[in-house]
């Protein structure tokens, strides 16, 4: 999960279940899921020791080794998750320390029946500093497991992981088999995926547990624009020798710099500059130089109306001096990019009904050595494509002097409301929680992605504390009745997908 998820949460557009959603028989299913409970409560203390012992495995990325090539302790988490899963009779694979598998067919289920898979990820961010209790201690207290992973993703991964034993111990007849694949790279380039899925099967529906419940049926596509123009030559007037700004393209940028020349003296320019709020000034190279630093607000790359773009702050300052014409119309573009969240100044503004508007975050610049270059992070409506993007980008920019240099997307993910996978999953959480919360979109992008069809699907819950340490914070923590009731939903949900 990203550590930011922003939601739009789009009532207006949904449709919640109907009755054509077509039903087995339901004194058989409610049958089937209490005994599913019923068993799953039984194992309560030993679903929470497992859990709480993976997470001791202190599996952050880390540098390669033979057989692990996200590191020992993911190599470790995989092996530790098999070895559960193979202890319990299930069949287990192991893809090079990539990412892994366990996998579970009923009686009488061919080994070409098709695949529901749940994919997670045993791989965790680095646990940072402030917690209050060790990161990789996985104590309980107050009720609550807390540990980096907990949620993101290792916790809800035994609890798919359990979900399945659940299936198996019970003999639940189905008529697919059911996948649980374990990836060790989410949080760090998805490698564990494109690995996995280079060599096996993909899993015909699924989901992927590691974002929130009830469940996120539509993530926008996500593309990076670079832009690149030559930059002008050094005239009489003030010249910008240099600017940068922005860390990565999915962050709106918090700092940015310029250093100028100036024929002038400078006390008169350092006066104008400091009077802009956000704005420092610095001599530098003996005074020959002047280092103006702009300081903005930072937010994920997916809500750039949520932050203020240190880029825009420090072109609004340029724009005080005396440049040459030429490098004005190129500091007013970059101004006018970096201020556009909506994108229409460079013609891709637009939005669908499902997940609303275009964002466009201009997330990194770079002027130097004659020539600009930025980096625009856009997340576009699921129901357009990269093409359609490209063609509109292309015919935006034609007059401004600016190149498209290249585009890359992560296309949109987007199960619509109707698609049984959505309607199942929501009437198995719907009867374990009584939540009706609707089901969401995202700007942001989940492990869901991943699959042809699949959603994220839970574990944070509707009831958590909202003082919890989440995904990627300190005191990251779920409550164990949390990772009870998610066990049971998942075996339920896994349940129901593979028996249709
Ligand atoms: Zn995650």
């Amino acid at each position: 999960m990203t550590p930011q998820c922003f939601l739009w949460i789009i009532g207006e557009h949904i449709r919640f279940l109907s009755s054509e959603t077509e039903r087995k028989p339901v004194d058989k299913i409610t049958l089937t899921e209490n005994e599913l409970s019923a068993w799953v409560e039984a194992h309560r203390g030993e679903i929470i020791e497992t859990t709480r012992e993976f997470l001791r495995i202190p599996s952050v990325g880390g540098e390669a080794a033979p057989g692990a090539p996200f590191g020992a302790e993911t190599r470790q988490a995989l092996d530790f998750a098999l070895a559960l899963a193979e202890s319990h009779g299930l069949t287990i694979k192991n893809l090079d320390g990539y990412a892994a598998h366990t996998e579970y067919a009923a009686s009488g289920v061919s080994a070409e029946a098709p695949i529901v898979g749940a994919l997670a990820h045993v791989d965790v961010v680095p646990p940072g500093t402030g917690w209050s209790h060790p990161p990789f201690g996985a104590e309980l207290a107050d009720g609550k497991i807390y540990a980096r992973g907990v949620l993101d993703d290792k916790g809800p991964a035994m609890a798919a992981l359990w979900a399945i034993l659940a299936l198996k111990a019970n003999a639940v007849p189905l008529t697919r088999r059911v996948r649980l694949i374990l990836g060790a790279n989410e949080e760090s380039g998805f490698e564990c995926v494109k690995h996995y899925f280079a060599h096996e099967e993909m899993p015909v529906t699924g989901f992927t547990p590691d974002a929130m419940f009830p469940l996120v049926y539509a993530e926008k596509g996500i593309a990076n624009a670079v832009l690149t123009r030559a930059a002008p030559p050094e005239g009489e007037r003030i010249h910008v020798v240099s600017l940068s700004g922005g860390e990565r393209p999915n962050m709106v940028p918090d700092t940015a710099v310029a250093v100028i020349l100036s024929p002038a003296p400078w006390a008169a320019i350092v006066a104008r500059l400091n009077a802009v709020v956000g704005i420092s000034t610095e001599e530098i190279e003996g005074g020959g130089r002047l280092k103006i630093t702009a300081k903005g607000v930072s937010a994920h790359g997916s809500t750039p109306n949520a932050g203020v773009n240190a880029i825009g702050v420090l072109c609004d300052a340029l724009l005080l001096l005396d440049h040459h014409e030429d490098q004005v119309l190129l500091v007013q573009q970059i101004h006018t990019w970096a201020g556009d969240t909506a994108g229409s100044s460079l013609g891709i503004d637009g939005q669908d009904e499902v997940t609303g508007p275009l964002t466009c975050n201009l997330g990194l610049a770079a002027l130097g050595d004659g020539q600009a270059v930025l980096t625009f992070n856009i997340r576009y409506p699921v129901t357009w494509n990269s093409e359609d993007l490209r063609s509109c980008l292309t015919t935006g920019i034609a007059n401004s002097g600016w190149t498209l240099e290249s585009l890359t997307d992560q296309p949109p993910l987007y199960v619509p409301l109707d698609d049984p996978l959505v309607t199942t999953l929501l009437e198995v959480y719907r009867a374990e929680t009584g939540d009706q919360t609707p089901p969401m979109t995202m700007g942001g992008g989940t492990y869901a992605r991943a699959m042809t069809s699949g959603v994220a699907f839970g574990p944070e819950f509707h009831d958590k504390d909202p003082n919890d340490g989440g995904p990627h914070e300190k005191d990251e923590c779920w409550p164990v009745d949390h990772l009870i009731r998610a066990t049971k939903i998942y075996a339920k949900a896994l349940a129901r997908l593979a028996s249709e």
